[in-house]
């Protein structure tokens, strides 16, 4: 039974849902929101509400974006030869913060996971293959996660991509065998990218 009032309970709970955030970093969080001026909380519950009602996938990439296509996508400086397949929107993002690439990505939205019963139509890989189909690409760069999910889906993409006579490459792992390419550091990311070896 808590001695909340209602509302602060609701709040509570709310917080709990996110990510890593137990009851006690609720309860902290839920009393700083209390606390802070009524502009404040304003802003952080439109800022929520912006993300969902604004943020879309881009429809040539899946990047997560506010104009379709994307930034990227619309950028006429970079090339359309090379593509960056990755994982997630956060190693969009690593990869971009090293500076040393100059293409344009694919984001899968996830890894192909046998175990966890997911499969290549459960990811984006179906639109990748689409892309081929204008040409123009001559290099795949497989920036997938050093894990078993990561290089199972590398493998996968190999041998689809193979094939269409394009080259397939894989970004070097400096990178420690079952670390994560969006907390890895531009030094280490770029090396792995200039590092990259064709499959
Ligand atoms: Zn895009």
């Amino acid at each position: 039974m808590s001695t909340y009032a209602k509302p602060i309970d609701y709040l509570i709970e709310a917080l709990t849902k996110l990510p890593g955030v137990g009851k006690k970093t609720a309860s902290r969080l839920a009393f700083h929101i209390l606390r802070s001026s009524l502009s404040d909380a304003q802003e952080l519950a439109r800022a929520i509400l912006n993300v969902k009602e604004k943020i879309r996938f881009c429809s040539t990439c899946f990047n997560l974006t506010d104009e379709n296509p994307c930034r990227i996508c619309q950028d006429e400086h970079r090339t359309r030869e090379i593509l960056c397949v990755v994982e997630g929107p956060n190693d969009l993002i690593a990869i971009e913060n090293t500076g040393v690439f100059n293409g344009r990505y694919h984001v899968l939205h996830g890894t192909i996971s046998p175990l966890e019963g997911i499969g290549p139509d459960d990811i984006k890989i179906k639109e990748l293959v689409e892309r081929f189909q204008n040409g123009g690409i001559s290099e795949v760069i497989l920036a997938t996660n050093p894990t078993v999910e990561g290089g199972t889906t590398a493998l996968y993409l190999t041998d689809l991509i193979k094939p269409l006579g394009i080259k397939v490459t894989r970004i070097a792992y400096g990178i420690p065998m079952g670390s994560e390419i969006e907390y890895s550091d531009s030094m280490t990311l770029s090396k792995a990218l200039e590092g990259r070896r064709e499959i």
